[in-house]
């Protein structure tokens, strides 16, 4: 896969770094979602690779070597590095790269992926993590939000920043594609304003790059043709309300029809228009049937879901209406802080409304049938979006997916090995052995007891560094 070389070369060039480090963590658990549960461990790290582990260190490792540092585990659990693989880091521009980066890495989020920003914009980020090669997460990014025509994200009404490119059918898009790929994406963002024809040329042409395309299925296209065009992955469950319903093929006509926007009203009006009057609606007349069939078929062709439900349930769950969720905003850059708080705390003031409590229960109800049928899930939670405070964000998402139905292992799973394979990447990340990178995270309680545990962090290990 072409796309691996590049990948490759991205995880390669973080290890070229000229200082040295070498970690011993002495008498600790080791948790991963790939080996049995390992006690009394000795883990040696070096040159940003886990160099060896097992129950004793080889006498000779470390003895005249006076940059070792020595982690004493005993009592603690060694997880690997986290992902947040939702994110977008030029969404809100108060908040820094600089403070998204810290926060993710003091909660243990070792690896992002940014699925939509404005390449010019999210350059300060790529430069920054270049000068700081060692205090910095992972970073894979998408580039813009690859949409059609007549743009949702374009940055000409409020909450709708410049986040995208529109093509169409006389778009080059095979040169867009190249494009993209210079510019270093290892991933491609799809958005739901894409044509049907526009989209499948899409598909292919990320296919023949060895690249995966995730996103917003296009309300143009039936979500089972999508899938079986090579759909690479979904985020939000977007459009899976949709496909499930009694009477999907009529709702996919009339959204056609909405979609020729005879009107001329804006992307973003019109999305918003077709979802208000579809939405529900389907919720309430889901054929369990058909949804299931296209839940056997997600699984069948291994499309990974990022179901967000962090941000699925922001009217419901209401985080920011929560006085200690709101204590994280006192990490954030003062004008952004600022503004949170008293846009959180103008929102509380509004009800819970049924159809907020209806989209909270079918998507926690959707993610535990997906999961039950082999869908791969992947955590992520749409961060800053919905006042979700960079790598805080990531524990709310773990523990609304346990309340979905997965269990504890299987969450350290979607947030560690799942998106290390959404990029080919699961024999270099996501697991603790021997060869692996680096990105590690000691915990004070055990996560298998109870996933808010990852919340209780003693230490973060980022490509080999003790940040
Ligand atoms: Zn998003």
């Amino acid at each position: 896969m072409k796309n691996g070389i590049r990948l490759l070369a991205v995880l390669i060039g973080l290890q070229c770094i000229s200082l040295h480090s070498a970690i011993v963590i002495e008498n600790i658990t080791v948790i991963d979602a790939k080996n049995e549960v390992r006690n009394g461990q000795t883990v040696f790290i070096e040159n940003g690779l886990i160099q060896s582990i097992g129950s004793t260190l080889d006498s000779s490792i470390g003895e005249s070597d006076s940059n070792l540092e020595r982690v004493d585990g005993t009592g603690k659990y060694l997880i690997p590095g986290l992902w947040d693989a939702h994110v977008h880091l030029t969404f809100v521009p108060e908040i820094d790269h600089k403070t998204h980066f810290d926060l993710y890495l003091k909660n243990g989020v070792t690896s992002i992926r940014d699925t939509g920003a404005i390449l010019r914009e999210l350059k300060p980020s790529l430069d920054y993590i270049k000068e700081n090669p060692v205090t910095t997460p992972r970073l894979f990014y998408a580039g813009p939000l690859i949409d059609g025509a007549d743009r949702v994200y374009k940055g000409m009404e409020p909450g709708f920043p410049n986040l995208s490119i529109g093509i169409d059918e006389n778009s080059n898009i095979r040169g867009v594609v190249d494009g993209l790929i210079a510019e270093g994406v290892t991933f491609l963002k799809s958005y739901e304003m894409l044509t049907r024809e526009t989209y499948l040329t899409l598909l292919q042409v990320a296919k023949e790059n060895g690249l995966r395309v995730t996103g917003h299925v296009p309300l143009s296209i039936d979500l089972e043709e999508a899938i079986e065009a090579g759909l690479g992955g979904m985020q939000h469950v977007r459009n899976m309300d949709l496909a499930c319903a009694k009477d999907a093929d009529n709702l996919l006509i009339e959204r056609q029809s909405d979609l020729e926007n005879e009107e001329k009203i804006a992307g973003s009006a019109l999305r918003t228009h077709i979802h208000s009057s579809q939405r529900y609606y389907a919720i309430d007349n889901t054929d369990d049937v058909r949804c299931l069939r296209i839940i056997k078929k997600l699984s069948a062709y291994g499309v990974f879901q990022t179901p967000t439900l962090t941000i699925n349930t922001f009217d419901s769950r209401r985080f920011y209406a929560d006085p200690e969720w709101r204590e994280t905003y006192k990490d954030l850059p003062e004008a952004a802080e600022n503004d949170w708080m008293d846009g959180s705390i103008r929102l509380s003031a509004n009800d819970v409304t049924e159809n907020a409590m209806k989209f909270d229960e079918w998507s926690l109800s959707l993610v535990r049938t997906m999961h039950e049928e082999g869908v791969k899930i992947i955590a992520g939670t749409d961060t800053p979006i919905g006042y979700l405070t960079p790598g805080y964000s990531l524990h709310k998402e773990l523990e609304l997916l346990a309340e979905a139905g997965l269990s504890n292992l299987e969450v350290l799973k979607s947030a560690t090995i799942t998106p290390a394979e959404f990029f080919g990447l699961e024999d270099k990340m996501g697991a603790i052995e021997a060869g692996m990178l680096a990105d590690l995270v000691i915990l004070n309680q055990n996560p298998l007891e109870s996933i808010s545990n990852t919340q209780d962090i003693h230490l973060v290990i980022a490509k080999g560094y003790v940040q």
